[in-house]
């Protein structure tokens, strides 16, 4: 518990130092919920939104928190916009839970336009899992290891440049000691999410 409670200091701290980014919005909401504190919860997963429309997963967690204070009508909402956010951006695995749960509480499940053509992936290109575009990818692997092969097959280099500079705030606001095995499990984290890995 008092772990937990660390962390939404760190994150709480995080979401007022540095007000415009999602990702301590993000990982405020996301600490609160997990500690079952839903009512509080809401306002930084909607800011999240506010901030980045893009972000699937957080239209599921605030839909959880929704229907944990009992607003069936408000989550049915959210999950609406979400699966539609999820299926114009190719996220499947939020898509399809999301879809799940509106079937759960008996909504309707927006109906899906089947995406277009697909576009070509040429030689060196990449489907970025963060910016949805066919984008040239590392000339390398950013690390040896199979996590650094999968950021190779699915980031594009612009993105990748793009989580070295937040990477180094996370690390930074963060006060996170990377020697420590919790820490960069921290940092391992918020790096999926910015990189949208699942
Ligand atoms: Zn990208």
């Amino acid at each position: 518990m008092s772990e937990m409670n660390t962390n939404i200091e760190r994150f709480r701290r995080m979401a007022s130092d540095d007000p415009d980014n999602p990702m301590g919005h993000f990982s405020l909401g996301r600490e609160l919920l997990a500690s079952e504190e839903p009512a509080e919860a809401i306002a930084p997963l909607k800011r999240v939104i506010e901030l980045d429309p893009n972000i699937s997963k957080v239209y599921q967690m605030l839909a959880t928190a929704q229907l944990k204070l009992k607003k069936a009508g408000e989550a049915a909402e959210t999950l609406q916009q979400g699966v539609r956010i999820a299926h114009e951006r190719g996220d499947m695995m939020p898509k399809n839970e999301m879809i799940k749960m509106l079937q759960e509480l008996g909504a309707s499940v927006p109906e899906l336009k089947s995406k277009g053509p697909t576009q070509q992936v040429g030689e060196g290109q990449v489907v970025c899992s963060r910016c949805g575009q066919v984008k040239p990818k590392m000339a390398h692997a950013p690390f040896s290891n199979a996590q650094g092969k999968q950021i190779h097959e699915k980031v594009c280099a612009d993105c990748w440049r793009e989580w070295i500079g937040m990477g180094t705030k996370v690390i930074n606001e963060l006060r996170l000691p990377l020697a420590d095995p919790q820490a960069q499990k921290v940092f391992d984290q918020h790096m999926k999410e910015f990189l949208n890995l699942e």
